[in-house]
């Protein structure tokens, strides 16, 4: 598994009358099959950490590794296959849930589509059409519950079976059933990845190895969820 690395990283958004320094000076490391977990206040530049490992913009100063590697070194496409995303909000296709889970694999057998959505818990919400489609249940059709839009996202990448995992926790207030739920979905997501979650609230995080909290543009405390708790 790869690791992840940002060395002394500093980035600035530059719009037509500003330039707004969001990082400065970042570093942290993810050992491989580690998970960390970024929280801090928002627009703290949690998403700007996730846009720059994507390489949706590149760093001003310092550098990005995945696996020792600058990722300025590495296409963008190769970049892309080794990441999984599940986002808070997940967009999903007006199309069958298979279409939506196979997305970016297509050549996915049935099997590997009902197992991946099994994983994700989101199987009682499908069944299989005479055509061989997977299908929602009832007359609900695509409109999922946030929750259920991201238990889509989470088997679509078990099923692509991605190295890193980004997860962008749910803002959403749930219920603390549907929330232990998801909880153990993206445990089991992140299994076997090396993960970078961006937590929106510290009560939440409990399965990751560090936490980063990131304020004022730089990494003003970490430690393990123990550690950042008892300094509280
Ligand atoms: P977080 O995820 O911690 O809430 P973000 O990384 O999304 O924070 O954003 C950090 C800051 O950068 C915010 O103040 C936001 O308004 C600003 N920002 C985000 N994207 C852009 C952009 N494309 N252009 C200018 N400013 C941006
Ligand atoms: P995939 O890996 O599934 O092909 P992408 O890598 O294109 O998908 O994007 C994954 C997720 O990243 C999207 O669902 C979206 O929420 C988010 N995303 C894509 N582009 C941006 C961007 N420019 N800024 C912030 N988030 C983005």
């Amino acid at each position: 598994l790869p690791s992840i690395e940002f060395n002394n990283v500093s980035f600035s958004y530059k719009t037509k009358t500003a330039t707004v320094k969001i990082l400065d000076g970042v570093s942290f490391r993810v050992e491989p099959g580690k998970s960390v977990a970024l929280v801090g206040p928002t627009g703290a530049g949690k998403s700007t950490v996730f846009r720059l490992l994507c390489r949706f913009y590149d760093v001003d100063d310092g550098e990005v590794l995945v696996e020792n590697q600058n990722i300025k070194n590495i296409t963008q496409l190769s970049l892309r296959q080794a990441i999984g995303v599940v986002p808070q909000d997940t967009v999903l296709f007006n199309d069958t849930i298979a279409y939506n889970i196979g997305f970016g694999k297509r050549e996915a057998t049935d099997e590997e589509l009902i197992d991946a959505a099994r994983r994700a818990q989101i199987l009682p919400f499908i069944e299989s059409s005479p055509d061989g489609f997977l299908t929602l249940v009832g007359e609900r059709g695509l409109r999922l519950s946030g929750g259920e839009k991201q238990r889509v996202a989470i088997a679509r990448t078990l099923l692509k079976n991605p190295p890193i995992l980004i997860l962008d926790e749910a803002t959403s207030a749930l219920d603390s059933l549907t929330e232990k739920k998801i909880q153990q979905s993206l445990n089991e997501v992140s299994k076997g990845r090396t993960t970078l979650i961006i937590a929106h609230r510290l009560s939440t995080i409990i399965h990751c190895d560090e936490i980063l909290v990131l304020k004022n543009g730089i990494i003003a405390e970490r430690g393990t969820h123990n550690q950042l708790l008892s300094i509280q």
